[in-house]
């Protein structure tokens, strides 16, 4: 689809109200890769007017995780901006002024039904089985003996019509809408009057966010029409990314929604960033791998699906793992540092083409190399295993110590006595490690000092 691309403006809009969430990263980096290649601006409003619910460590945290993943903003309540401020809890004069507006133009009007008054409509029309619509009681007979109320909009009627990037035109009947409330009684707005009022007024002009935001934009565009103000260009409503069972990925329920959990568990950034582009949009070719220039240059929204997105955790892990082997071994010791404290820089440095080879996580590296700062649990090994860690101590004796002799040394042991590498490695490991599974062999032997080696093995060949 043909898009205009003179001055983009595009933003996401995250509520702080828990941790970052998988799907701000995810609607983060689609708005990027869309405003990117065209120099358009990105701008992270903080959408704040749950009062209740929101917390400022929250907020720090969503700056974290897109900082992370190297999703940066270029206007933001941290960093300014020509449309400041950008926390909506900073902007409520410019909600009630626009209210005002509405109010004295007739397009809104106070409405001052209780809950219960409301509740009440609802059961009726549910009882009627009729889908629900606000009565007009306050726009037609309203009260005279009360002071406090909600701004009204009063839904116009006749069509909405918009452009979706990626379903096409979309139209919505909005007689079916009812009329919706733009400011709650205790002076604040809701999200489907501060969200387009926002929007307008910072010239955003692709609005790019998750599906569960479509049947708002009909809302929406008629505030943008009743304040008289230009609508975006377009919109794009991204497929919701849902748990593998099929749900809808909830903070509560799924783990997997942790923004934060994907670096705790060593994600690298760079694979995150390559599978939740994949995780909604196909590039049309055989290609997986993709760095964040190949994403800008390939990436457009008619390639987007509709249906909803499964996570896949095995895609995932071997994305992160081609990531991995990729990664310059320099590179990669820096970003294991976090994970392996215990171990010096030249410790790691040794150890990483090892890890490559295995790891599909850094977070992984912890389990492969806690036997260099930790004693191993002793393992109960048999005769005929000890006695194989014997020959193992006498061919080890004297080699220098490092990876490939220790191996040459090792697969002269098998040679000569025609016992399989599984039969003599098996005990080696468990003596070394406590556990079965290790780096390779002879890397496991060099990364510990010699002395410490060939004590752990005496200790088990002698059992
Ligand atoms: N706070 C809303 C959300 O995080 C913003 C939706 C929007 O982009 O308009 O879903």
């Amino acid at each position: 689809m043909a898009v205009p691309d003179a001055s983009v403006r595009v933003r996401i809009a995250p509520s702080p109200t828990g941790f970052a969430h998988l799907g701000t990263a995810s609607t983060a980096l689609y708005n990027v890769l869309f405003a990117r290649p065209r120099q358009g601006a990105f701008a992270l409003r903080i959408d704040d007017t749950d009062l209740e619910r929101n917390r400022p460590e929250y907020e720090a945290l969503i700056y974290e995780g897109l900082q992370w993943l190297g999703l940066d903003w270029d206007e933001g309540p941290d960093k300014g901006g020509s449309y400041s401020p950008y926390r909506q809890s900073e902007r409520l004069d410019i909600y009630k002024e626009h209210a005002a507006k509405l109010l004295a133009e007739q397009k809104a009007y106070r409405c001052y039904c209780t809950q219960e008054e409301l509740e009440a409509e609802r059961r009726q029309a549910q009882f009627e089985k009729r889908p629900y619509k606000y009565s007009r009681r306050c726009l037609t007979n309203p009260p005279t003996d009360r002071t406090e109320f909600a701004v009204r909009f009063k839904v116009p009627g006749g069509k909405v019509v918009f452009t979706d990037m990626i379903r096409g035109e979309m139209t919505f009947d909005a007689e079916l809408l009812g009329d919706f409330i733009l400011m709650k009684s205790d002076g604040y707005p809701t999200y489907q009057f501060a969200s387009p009022v926002d929007d307008a007024l910072m010239k955003i002009t692709h609005v790019i966010r998750g599906e569960e935001h479509l049947s708002n934009t009909p809302y929406q565009l008629m505030i943008v029409d009743a304040l008289g103000y230009d609508r975006p260009v377009a919109y794009a409503h991204m497929p919701l990314i849902l748990a593998k069972d099929g749900a809808k990925l909830s903070k509560r329920k799924h783990p997997e929604s942790n923004l934060m959990l994907y670096r705790e568990q060593g994600y690298l950034p760079e694979a995150l960033i390559n599978y939740l582009a994949l995780l909604g949009w196909n590039p049309g070719t055989a290609q997986e791998i993709f760095t964040f220039e190949e994403l800008e240059r390939v990436f457009s929204f008619d390639r987007v699906q509709h249906a909803g997105a499964r996570f896949d955790w095995e895609k995932l892990n071997w994305i992160n793992g081609e990531w991995i082997r990729a990664m310059d071994d320099g590179e990669l010791a820096r970003r294991l540092q976090p994970f392996l404290p215990d171990l010096d820089e030249a410790t790691i440095m040794r150890a990483v083409s090892a890890l490559k080879t295995r790891m599909t996580r850094l977070a992984d590296a912890t389990e492969y190399l806690d036997y260099l700062w930790k004693e191993p649990e002793v393992q109960p090994l048999d005769a005929e295993q000890a006695s194989r860690i014997q020959m193992a101590v006498d061919a080890l004796e004297d080699v220098p110590w490092e990876p490939e002799p220790i191996e040459t040394a090792l697969e002269g042991v098998v040679e000569r006595t025609g016992l399989s590498k599984n039969k003599l490695y098996t005990p080696i490991r468990l003596a070394l490690t406590g556990k079965k599974v290790s780096l390779p062999i002879h890397y496991t032997i060099a990364l510990l000092p010699k002395e410490v080696a060939l004590a752990r093995l005496m200790r088990a060949g002698h059992s």
